[in-house]
């Protein structure tokens, strides 16, 4: 079994987004109480959560932006985008957030953990550097990608994020940083709009974004067939010495802001699929981040096998699930990122 780290902390149910909103504190709570269970109680090492420093937000946001989300602290209800709003709680949990995955990252490092999973709110992974967007503060993925590089020497992260929604502001704030892969599955046209087959970076970064735009319907078989035939060679080639995960729940067949067909089985067979490519690179360094997920029981059950999987007590084959994949739909999609990125990268010549 591994060693598998959680971050938890009810201070992130302070962040309150507005009535009914999706992104509310009971998609924690049904989380944790499914933690607290008899199956789950006790497998998991509790990572001591911490609020992110100055510098740490540094990393990736202005010190005027950091300045503005602070100054909600305390105070009600404060729309920073027509999306994104706080209340008097949401700074210190923002912090948190960001703080808790960063201390994830140092204890998977260190390898007093060999793996973890931040069960943390507000999600970050639509966060600019100076604005708050689709229910975002601070961008907890890229802040801590940059924290890996610049406190644990970490000279190479791959961010693989598989929300449905694309990750704008992760892909803006790393495009131009050819230390950091940012490789994101997103259903396309959709918010926020970018993420199309042909951003793939910028400047010294150029290749260094893969961006696998999708229509509705993809399930199981199509995701981990995208894992298994782009994201893998390319993670192997690209050899990170950590692989962070944006992990939206948010493509789950229930969710009411999504239209993908992903089952809790599939969640776990992704989980694997990156571990295999974590194992063959970086002794199986793996850190996941919570981004979205709107269906409560669906967020629920999936987030378990997920963190089943981590823990090494169940073991999928993405690549029976791959198996299943509709050949059609996944050929088109090949076809588009071998189109743009095999310029780039020699596994996606052949
Ligand atoms: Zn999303």
């Amino acid at each position: 079994m591994n060693k598998t780290g959680i971050v938890r902390d009810n201070r992130y149910m302070d962040h309150q987004a507005g009535a009914f909103h999706p992104e509310s504190p009971k998609r924690l709570e049904v989380v944790y109480s499914m933690l607290d269970e008899q199956d789950m109680a006790g497998l998991f090492q509790e990572v001591p959560v911490r609020r992110a420093e100055q510098e740490e937000l540094l990393l990736i946001h202005s010190p005027e932006y950091i300045d503005r989300v602070a100054s909600t602290e305390g105070k009600g209800p404060q729309a920073l985008d027509p999306d994104t709003s706080t209340s008097s709680g949401s700074y210190v949990a923002a912090l948190l957030a960001a703080g808790g995955l960063c201390q994830a990252i140092s204890m998977v490092i260190s390898g007093e953990l060999d793996n973890a999973f931040a069960l943390v709110r507000p999600p970050g992974h639509h966060a600019e550097r100076s604005r708050a967007m689709g229910f975002c503060l601070f961008n907890n993925a890229a802040i801590g990608a940059r924290y890996a590089r610049e406190f644990h020497g970490m000279k190479k992260i791959l961010v693989v994020d598989w929300d449905l929604h694309h990750g704008n502001g992760t892909q803006r704030s790393l495009e131009e940083d050819p230390s950091i892969l940012y490789f994101s599955t997103h259903q396309y046209p959709y918010y926020p709009g970018s993420g199309a087959f042909d951003q793939a970076g910028r400047g010294e970064g150029e290749g260094f974004t893969v961006n696998v735009p999708l229509s509705t319907g993809h399930g199981n078989g199509e995701y981990a067939g995208i894992f298994e035939k782009i994201l893998k060679p390319v993670a192997l080639e690209f050899d990170p010495d950590l692989i962070l995960v944006s992990a939206g729940f948010d493509i789950h067949e229930n969710d009411p802001l999504g239209g993908m067909n992903v089952t809790p089985d599939g969640f776990a067979g992704l989980t694997r699929s990156i571990m295999e490519m974590a194992g063959e690179c970086c002794d199986g360094k793996i850190v996941i981040t919570l981004e979205g997920g709107y269906d409560l029981m669906g967020l629920r059950d999936s987030i378990k096998t997920v963190l089943k999987e981590l823990a090494g007590l169940s073991e999928t084959s993405s690549r029976d699930m791959a198996a299943l994949a509709d050949q059609r739909k996944l050929d088109y999609v090949l076809a588009g990122v071998h189109e743009v990125h095999k310029m780039f990268w020699k596994s996606l010549q052949a």
